[in-house]
């Protein structure tokens, strides 16, 4: 297989070789279902117990908060869909411009069904004026769906203050927490949220597999119906052997979550100044202060994401211009547009993540390559 110097990570991640080898009896031997009755299904049942138990704790939450589903898309949906259907009379949500299609093509989707959607506006650093916020709810506001962070720029949103701002609304609260799960440290005893979403392939487990949180005491309504799995609020046979991999996965995030956001912000910043020292009118986007430790949205004056996308491909590099849902289309992504980059840049940024197995020699490397791509495609 081609080396790559993978710089994507915000789009997916590897599964951490722990994770791999936890899940690989789940598909053979221990393949039986975990909610069945024998013992053969209980041993299975034990294990996704412990994995509940896992990702509850990376939270701070309790399990029977834990609800385990498809992926990030299916968790905000629901909890959209939750929202509404608890609160029948209520017929507006709060969401922000710069949130996932997961949760945007939820608000195009009840905005036809006759709901109104206030979204909120970002400044160009990608933060939110949190006056717009508190004037935005109203009695009316079934759900104020705002993400942790954002997957694109990784401006960090001031969690604990619009978490107060909601509450003393008395309005339901979600929190995409997709791009921020494992690179943040989320303490659900402290935070008053009623739903967080997340997504096992930004962590480190496999793809197809996600987490609902649901706070205890919160009026809910599944999405899926069919039989009584997860207590009734996620119907469908548990997917055991990626459940237990998200446990692990989890239980592996929260080892020493400071020392790995350290390692993920220096390699960052070398890469960012690297960048920024060899093209020197580049622009970094998003709030500098308050960011993941692992993203960088750099934008390049006067060329397209999609042409440096593939300079750098053809290089070995992988990363991604815009959302990785929206890479292939040539407008600036909607959060590059929300936060009102000029033209001149806004159709040049591109996002490199990182991730916990991202080394300094492939920094290093990347480094000497980007500017030279990023050269070439200016003289063309
Ligand atoms: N929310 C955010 C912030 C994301 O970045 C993503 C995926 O890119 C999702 C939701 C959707 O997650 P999934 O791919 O697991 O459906």
């Amino acid at each position: 297989m081609q080396e790559f110097i993978y710089l994507d990570n915000n789009a997916t991640t590897q599964v951490a070789p722990e994770v791999y080898e936890c899940m690989l009896p789940y598909y053979r031997e221990m393949f039986a279902s975990a909610s069945s009755i024998h013992s053969f299904g209980e041993k299975v049942g034990k294990q996704v117990a412990l994995a509940r138990e896992q990702t509850a704790e990376l939270f701070h939450a309790y399990p029977d908060e834990i609800i385990f589903t498809s992926c990030g898309t299916e968790s905000d949906n629901t909890a959209v869909r939750s929202a509404i259907e608890t609160q029948p009379d209520k017929k507006h949500l709060v969401m922000t411009q710069v949130e996932h299609a997961a949760l945007l093509s939820m608000g195009a989707f009840l905005e036809k069904k006759g709901y109104e959607i206030t979204y909120l506006s970002v400044n160009r650093q990608g933060q939110l004026d949190l006056e717009e916020l508190k004037a935005a709810i109203r009695p009316d506001t079934a759900l104020v769906s705002i993400m942790f962070a954002n997957n694109e720029t990784g401006t960090v949103f001031p969690m604990e203050k619009i978490a107060d701002i909601v509450k003393s609304k008395g309005t339901l609260f979600h929190v995409d927490a997709v791009s921020t799960v494992g690179k943040e440290v989320i303490d659900l005893q402290k935070l008053p949220i009623d739903f967080l979403a997340l997504s096992g392939h930004k962590v480190h487990a496999p793809k197809g597999i996600g987490v609902l949180y649901v706070r205890r005491g919160t009026d809910f309504q599944p999405l899926l119906l069919g039989s009584h799995q997860e207590n009734g609020r996620r119907a469908g046979t548990l997917n055991s052997p990626t459940i237990i991999g998200l446990g692990k996965a989890c239980e592996l995030a929260n080892t020493n979550i400071e020392a790995k956001r350290q390692h993920m912000a220096k390699l960052r910043d070398m890469l960012e100044q690297g960048i920024l020292a060899q093209i020197p009118d580049a622009l970094v986007n998003g709030d500098r202060e308050h960011r993941l430790p692992n993203t960088a949205n750099i934008a390049f004056k006067g060329l397209q994401g999609k042409d440096i996308l593939l300079a750098l491909d053809k290089n070995g590099i992988c990363v991604s211009a815009g959302t990785a849902c929206s890479s292939g289309k040539t407008k600036p992504s909607h959060v590059i547009s929300a936060m009102g980059i000029d033209n001149e840049y806004a159709h040049g940024a591109v996002r490199f993540s990182l991730s916990r197995y991202t080394t300094e020699e492939e920094i290093q490397k990347a480094v000497q390559i980007i500017p030279k791509a990023i050269k070439q495609l200016e003289q063309k």
